[in-house]
């Protein structure tokens, strides 16, 4: 099968006018330009598509069995705190179904045009939601509120045998470095890492985070001694290592491992995360819902830290659509000072290549990748990257993954309903 357009961004490559590629068993056999691929692959059935056809969006950090979640989402919140209890209420008394809010959830995904994502899954229930729907990247099962002394005592052994329950891989993701102790993070990092499995956290997201680790006190120190976590932590005072330093010294860091958020980074965070390899998956929506500013896109990108983006569950962001967030990347980008010409091709590559690597999956569209991608109803013009971060949120009319559409809006159906 032949796809063709006018305009294709494989992003891992220059931009191809008239261009088309062949996808056989599920991979790019050939891309190039249209005219040379027809005469090389005669008798090839071609679809031919208006507008850009682009690699694949990764969704680098995004919880799909919240989805069920929205009305939480589409409130907003003084503090982290504050949407931290919302969430909660709802969480711990709802009767949601688990597995289908995650398989609507990742319906929505492929219709914004991505193809893979990094699906934190706190109930093993929804941890088949990618595969189910053809949506590529990995789940990663989450363990949150472990003590020490819980979790030698049973906590490890019930996680590993979750991990083990789910028959399929799956990354670990310990939630947060302020709800977990302090040996269940340095264990959970040992484990994915004897495992060969990869690990995704949440990581400075909160402005209290670096209070709490410094010095084990402020607003999050409170709420961990009011769920009666009996951390260590707070038992010594804190660490006197900002959160990043903090879970570098347990090991946690790594080119393997890729953290959320990422807001309230110094710049010795920042020089620390580049020097482990570690990616940051940029959430900028869900923290506005959450009443923080955004992380500084522009030192991040400035600095060569890598950079992915993800739109967070719909618990604490509008929609899913990760092009929404790439938008509001590039607004705070310029509002921050960064004048380089090449904004719009790296956003664009964070959101696709930085996701990928980030997920340690393949990213981009070349000979012998898997066939990969969206196609959106963008003309493109002469600023293809710009157009596809203003214009493309709610623009994709199709969504391929492994060569098979997963998301068609001329019959609008997604797989897997
Ligand atoms: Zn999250």
């Amino acid at each position: 099968m032949i796809h063709s357009a006018p305009l294709i961004l494989p992003v891992s490559a220059p931009v191809l006018r008239e261009g088309a590629m062949v996808v056989r068993h599920g991979r790019i056999a050939a891309l190039g330009q249209r005219r040379e691929i027809v005469d090389a692959w005669p008798g090839e059935e071609e679809t031919r598509w208006d507008g850009t056809i682009v690699a694949g969006l990764v969704n680098a950090h995004t919880h799909l069995q919240y989805t069920h979640m929205a009305e939480v989402g589409r409130r907003r919140y003084a503090s982290f705190e504050e949407w931290s209890t919302a969430f909660d209420d709802v969480y711990s008394g709802s009767s949601i179904d688990w597995a289908a809010s995650a398989r609507d959830g990742a319906r929505q995904v492929l219709r914004s045009g991505t193809t893979s994502a990094a699906d934190v899954v706190t109930d093993l229930v929804a941890a088949t939601a990618l595969r189910d729907t053809g949506l590529g990247g990995l789940p990663y099962l989450e363990t949150l509120g472990d003590t020490d002394a819980g979790w030698a005592a049973s906590g490890r052994e019930r996680f590993v045998a979750l991990l083990e329950q789910a028959g399929l891989p799956m990354g670990i993701s310990p939630h947060a470095p302020y709800t977990l102790d302090t040996g269940t993070l340095r264990d959970l990092a040992r484990l994915a890492r004897s495992r060969g499995l990869r690990l995704h956290i949440h990581l400075a997201e909160g402005e209290h985070e670096r209070e709490y680790t410094v010095s084990g006190t402020g607003p999050l120190a409170r709420m961990v001694r009011e769920l009666e976590f009996d951390f260590a932590i707070l038992r010594e005072g804190g660490t006197g290592l900002t959160p990043a330093a903090f879970l570098d010294e347990l090991g946690v860091l790594g080119p393997e491992c890729h953290i959320a958020h990422g807001v309230h980074l110094d710049a010795d965070d920042r020089a620390l995360l580049r020097a482990r390899g570690t990616a940051v998956a940029l959430c900028p929506r869900s923290n506005r819902t959450v009443g923080m500013d955004g992380p500084d896109v522009a030192a991040l990108l400035a600095e060569g830290n890598p950079v992915a983006v993800g739109t967070d569950s719909l618990s604490s962001a509008p929609s899913l659509d990760l092009l929404e967030d790439v938008a509001v990347l590039r607004d705070l980008a310029v509002r921050q000072g960064y004048r380089a010409a090449d904004l719009d091709r790296r956003l664009v590559e964070a959101a696709t290549l930085g996701g990928a690597r980030a997920l340690g999956i393949p990213g981009g569209l070349g000979p012998g990748g898997p066939a990969d991608f969206a196609v959106f109803d963008i003309a493109g013009g002469r600023e293809p990257y710009r157009a596809l971060i203003e214009e493309g949120a709610g623009r994709c009319v199709a969504t391929i993954t492994s060569g098979k559409m997963a998301w068609d809006s001329r019959t609008s159906t997604t797989v897997g309903c």
